[in-house]
């Protein structure tokens, strides 16, 4: 193991911390109390200022086979940031700078220690727009892009990747590299910026990310549109997707979720009828184009089942219906066995909303659900009855095998992490998981940089 006095000589004194009173929060993340990954007992922690004080952290810890777990914000759902060996963790949180915002090219330069909410709020002060929101805005960049977040409003622009230009990485043996720019097109060679996107840290330390930004639409409506069962939802969901009208956003959310998080924020939820929501975001160039828009919403939803629709234009109102939706978890934490994120095809989220509540009833408990239902990826919330009873992991993975029937996967967001890997072997393909062993050889031959995080 590094001691620490080596730590200290490459970031100072002040960035070194070993007493473990000090470093409790550094030990966990937002993962589920229930699933959470139990931390190792010699930890320390470092903070370190630059790339360079990156690489002499990596070279070191391959000399002395150290294993090195990257901390982000500390949001992320399945215990990747947690240091499960002894080990060092490398808190990214002095890479704070953002170092251009650069409103020729519609991009923006930023160290990987920057949270979404510092950047937004840089963003938001111009006419540019950075359309992805994950919920939690206390996730750095860093970890955004190591996790190839999602969040609300993907239907329209994409998750995470759909923005990344270009990074700087720390390679697990130190040595440092850009991939990318602030580039549209890039054909050079094999894509190993899109290979770091999404990698939970296995692969490189990303210390410097550029992201594309757009245009700020001027005009943007909310609908929020109730029905009386979940699965009736669906048929809209599907009939707006199909008819050419692309929503920044379609979000689904069972009514007493939302209920229940609008109590926890003492906010109130504007809706009262029906059972099951959707709630659509569009967004368009002027008010004349997102008013048609709506129109042609309201009528597909008015077709298929809706009981009753109503149209948020204030943007404090838009604003407040965006905030209940994306403090669910936070609302439910504390009743939250593990909260899943599985991704079907966008088509077949109804028949695997059917598929929950049919296992909700065989283990006579409840399932609550919510998620991104334009993307195919939902967040069924296995409570803590299940829990007390021994039972989470035996209906978690009755849920995943119904979302792999669908030609689905077991995480379309959260990532594999720590607590997805026993689950792993419902994944069939071999060879591509050998693969990724393979790659992750060839980054880290030593395996020090996140072990035993996203592959088995
Ligand atoms: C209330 C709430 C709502 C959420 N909503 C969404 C959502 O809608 N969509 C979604 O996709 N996620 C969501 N998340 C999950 C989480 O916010 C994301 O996974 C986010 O990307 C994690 O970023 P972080 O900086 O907090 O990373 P951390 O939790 O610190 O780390 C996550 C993983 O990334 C690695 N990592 C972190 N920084 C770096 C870096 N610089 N270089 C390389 N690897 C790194 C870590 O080692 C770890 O494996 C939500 C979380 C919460 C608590």
């Amino acid at each position: 193991m590094v001691s620490s006095e080596k730590l200290r000589k490459i970031v100072g004194k002040d960035w070194v911390i070993t007493k473990r009173e000090q470093i409790e929060n550094y030990l966990v993340d937002e993962t589920a109390l229930a699933v959470r990954p139990k931390p190792a007992d010699n930890v320390i922690v470092v903070k370190p200022g630059s790339s360079q004080e990156i690489s002499a952290i990596m070279k070191l810890a391959n000399i002395e086979k150290t294993p090195v777990f990257i901390r982000g914000g500390g949001t992320g759902l399945c215990g990747g940031a947690i240091p499960t060996i002894d080990g060092i963790v490398m808190s990214m949180e002095r890479l704070d700078k953002i170092e251009e915002l650069d409103e020729e090219n519609l991009m923006i330069v930023a160290e990987a220690g920057v949270t979404l909410e510092s950047m937004l709020k840089v963003v938001d002060s111009t006419r540019l727009f950075f359309p992805p929101h994950p919920g939690d805005e206390g996730a750095q960049l860093g970890g955004l892009v190591a996790c190839n977040a999602g969040g609300a409003r993907a239907i329209k622009y994409g998750v995470l990747r759909n923005y990344v230009r270009g990074l700087e990485v720390v390679l697990p043996t130190g040595d440092i590299i850009s991939v990318g720019g602030k580039l549209l097109k890039n054909n050079q060679g094999l894509d190993l910026m899109h290979l770091l996107i999404s990698s939970e840290g296995i692969l490189g330390v990303i210390t410097k990310v550029i992201l594309r930004l757009y245009p700020r639409p001027v005009s943007s409506a909310t609908l929020l549109i109730s029905y009386e069962t979940r699965c009736k939802t669906m048929d809209s969901v599907a009939k707006i997707l199909q008819s050419g009208v692309i929503p920044l956003a379609i979000e689904y959310v069972d009514r007493d979720l939302i209920e229940t998080t609008a109590r926890y924020l003492n906010m109130k939820w504007p809706m009262t009828t029906g059972q099951a929501y959707l709630i659509v975001i569009l967004t368009g160039a002027n008010d004349d184009e997102v008013y048609l828009q709506g129109e042609q919403v309201s009528d597909i939803c008015e077709k298929y089942n809706a009981v009753d629709i109503l149209v948020a234009e204030r943007r404090e109102e838009q604003a407040e219906i965006l905030k209940i939706r994306s403090e669910i978890y936070s609302a439910m934490k504390d009743k939250t066995a593990d909260i899943l994120d599985i991704t079907v095809p966008p088509a077949s989220v109804g028949v695997i909303m059917d598929k929950i509540d049919e296992i909700a009833g065989r283990f006579s408990t409840t399932i609550p659900v919510y998620g991104h239902a334009g993307d195919g990826n939902l967040h069924p919330h296995l409570l803590d009855d299940l829990q007390d009873r021994g039972l989470v992991r035996q209906v978690k993975r009755e849920i995943y095998r119904e979302a792999i029937i669908l030609g689905g996967v077991i995480t379309g967001e959260h990532g594999v992490g720590v607590v997805r890997i026993p689950e792993l072997d419902l994944c069939p393909d071999r060879k591509a998981w050998d693969l990724m062993r393979g790659i992750k050889h060839v980054f880290d031959p030593n395996n020090i940089l996140n072990p035993g995080v996203g592959l088995l």
